[in-house]
């Protein structure tokens, strides 16, 4: 068992050069919203359906989110909001589309970047059916991201906050999401492998911790479920290069494996990249127990059903403070 915390209520105070940074270019008290300096290209091959895809993260203006721009073989295109109400398959991923129409599947990873970037507005191209897979992780996309660079924009950014706690699924697999000050994750998981077995995190959200502790964890599988996912048309481009391969007494991948518990890294990961479809970061905490992404994208659909569980807030420019600190200054 593994528990990540980081120290959130620090009481000393910021160091003067993060103090200076989060108010270099903020307007007022406030954070900003940011998009990409430059736009990025990437291309690779898609997790599930092997088929090669070619990308580019291009900047979009303040307020438009983050949007996919499926491009078909005929050079039509089709905006698609990376939404929670856009979500059409959580089988084995994350898939949005419109209905009747095309849709991009396996965004969850590039979703996480996007979140643990802090990037809120961004025009995703894409020419295939499902986001390149890359290492299997998202750190090929932090790193994307990071070539492109970031710049602040000219509208404040928002938090949704959790104000009233909701649950989904069964006490065997589940989703709470509540009230908290900070934005905390935590997550356990409990597979019928010698390899896994039970695994438990907690981190509180920030953007350091996320690159650092959490997008360097890899999607997995187990060897022997692999004909079985082949046959239902899933896995068809998975390889040890995108993903962590178990079997009855270890990994197959050389090198082993990044953190001792990648696989409930990654779990949450996947976790990072789905809540990003409400349309922002959530400030509360978010709990999976045995979860996946099914529950992930039902435990938003319950919450926004209740208008009374939460509210759009601006985030305080001292939160940005803190991100570069490396700390997180509570604040609300
Ligand atoms: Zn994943």
């Amino acid at each position: 068992m593994t528990v990540m915390t980081t120290a959130l209520h620090d009481p000393r105070p910021l160091s003067a050069p993060a103090f200076a940074a989060a108010r270099r270019g903020s307007r007022g008290d406030v954070a900003l919203q940011r998009t990409l300096k430059s736009p990025i290209r990437c291309a690779g091959i898609g997790l599930h359906s092997g088929a090669r895809a070619e990308m580019v993260l291009k900047p979009a203006q303040a307020n438009t989110g983050i949007v996919f721009r499926r491009i078909e073989p005929t050079g039509r295109s089709v905006d698609i909001a990376a939404s929670w109400q856009n979500v059409v398959d959580t089988r084995m991923c994350t898939r949005i589309g419109l209905p009747g129409g095309p849709s991009v599947a396996m965004i969850e990873h590039l979703m996480a970047a996007l979140a643990g970037s802090e990037i809120d507005n961004a025009l995703i191209e894409i020419e295939g059916p499902e986001v390149p897979v890359m290492d299997g992780s998202s750190a090929p996309f932090m790193f994307l991201i990071e070539c492109a660079g970031t710049v602040e924009q000219s509208a404040p950014r928002r938090a949704l906050k959790i104000i009233k706690e909701i649950e989904v699924g069964t006490p065997d697999k589940l989703v709470r999401l509540g009230p908290s000050a900070t934005p905390t994750i935590s997550y356990d998981i409990d597979f019928d492998s010698p390899v896994i077995r039970r695994q438990q995190a907690e981190m509180k959200f920030i953007n350091g911790t996320f690159k650092s502790e959490i997008s360097r964890a890899r999607t997995f599988g187990f060897l022997h479920e692999l004909d079985q996912l082949r046959a239902a048309g899933l896995a068809r481009g998975g390889s040890l290069d995108n993903a962590v391969v178990v079997t009855a007494d270890g990994v197959m991948n050389e090198g082993g494996l990044r953190y001792d518990d990648e696989f409930v890294r990654h779990k949450m990961l996947d976790a990072v990249g789905d809540l990003y479809l409400a349309g922002g970061p959530i400030l509360g905490r978010f709990h999976g127990h045995r979860s996946g992404h099914h529950l992930h994208h039902a435990a938003l659909v319950q919450l926004f059903a209740d208008p009374s569980a939460w509210r759009w807030v601006e985030i305080p420019a001292v939160a940005a403070a803190a991100v570069v600190d490396g700390r997180f200054a509570a604040t609300a």
